[in-house]
């Protein structure tokens, strides 16, 4: 792949940051992802806005404009040469010239990179689903980090993962104190129940495939919620499904080794995630 860091287009292996910024020290950071799918980005003024939105929040700044960021995404993409593209962009505090410790001085840094889509699952691994637990691991509370912010603060997704892989899955869901589902290390999760479709709305990243889904349920005429959602609801549920831009839609079939309704992709997952990839031949989507 192909990465933007110090100003300059470089080969992956040559990117790197010094162990004193403060996004490698202390999660000082946001970022964001798009993918490229057969050469074109899939819903890139999104993933700009969200990052944008994202970077005002933590009082970081971006240091080129928006137009000439998506300039430099495109660039990675053309550079690495891939027809479908993980992209990602990453604003960090960056290090003081003069080694203060006062943020102030701090010289803020823009990374950007792009690798080979590689999460996507194959059509047999969509057909088999995944295999995720429901975990007690909380997500970090809404108060303490705002999880509408992309952030590094990952330390209780990678507990969740070990979590699953302990028990035999591939990912996990958190939970939180009244437990509700939360959401899974890059993903929202949805619940669905007699057809009618629910997401939880609270202490969890506006996934932009999540809006993309909740767009998709409302032009298919599936009902939809945005609410607390039991971790209750998703053992009961007939069908689960998992939302992320390295995945797209993915079918949940095992939680906490049991069959998800009757084991296999249902039809509302089905209807979304069709549609979901027929949208990217759509180039108002892109
Ligand atoms: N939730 C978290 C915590 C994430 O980090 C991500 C993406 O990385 C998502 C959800 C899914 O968001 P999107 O659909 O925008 O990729």
């Amino acid at each position: 792949g192909t990465a933007y860091i110090d100003g300059a287009f470089v080969p992956m292996s040559e990117a790197k940051i010094s162990v004193l910024d403060w996004g490698f020290l202390h999660s000082d950071a946001t970022y964001d992802v798009v993918h490229v799918w057969k050469g074109r980005f899939f819903r890139l003024d999104s993933h700009i806005e969200r990052f944008l939105r994202s970077a005002d929040r933590l009082r970081l700044t971006l240091p080129v404009s928006p137009g000439e960021l998506a300039r430099i995404l495109a660039e990675c993409v053309a550079r690495s040469g891939f027809q479908d593209a993980y992209v990602e962009m990453v604003l960090t505090r960056g290090a003081s010239p003069t080694f203060s410790r006062d943020l102030r001085d701090a010289r803020h840094q823009l990374i950007c990179f792009a690798i080979p889509f590689g999460w996507i699952l194959r059509p047999e691994q969509r057909e088999a689903g995944l295999s995720i637990v429901l975990s007690d691991i909380r997500r970090i509370p809404p108060d303490s980090v705002d999880p509408t912010v992309k952030n590094y603060h990952w330390l209780d997704f990678v507990m969740g993962l070990y979590d699953a892989y302990d028990r035999g899955a591939q990912s996990a869901v958190l939970t939180d104190a009244g437990g509700n589902l939360a959401e899974g290390p890059g993903f929202n999760i949805f619940t669905v129940r007699q057809g009618r479709i629910a997401t939880p709305d609270r202490g969890v990243l506006r996934g932009v495939t999540r809006q993309t889904a909740i767009a998709l349920a409302a032009e298919l005429g599936f009902p939809l919620e945005e609410r607390l959602v039991a971790a209750a609801e998703a053992l009961a549920a007939d069908e689960v499904f998992v939302t992320s831009t390295a995945g797209g839609i993915m079918p949940v079939t095992r939680i906490n080794a049991a069959a998800v309704g009757a084991g296999r992709m249902g039809p509302v997952t089905r209807a979304l995630l069709e549609a979901y990839w027929a949208r990217h031949d759509d180039p108002a989507w892109s």
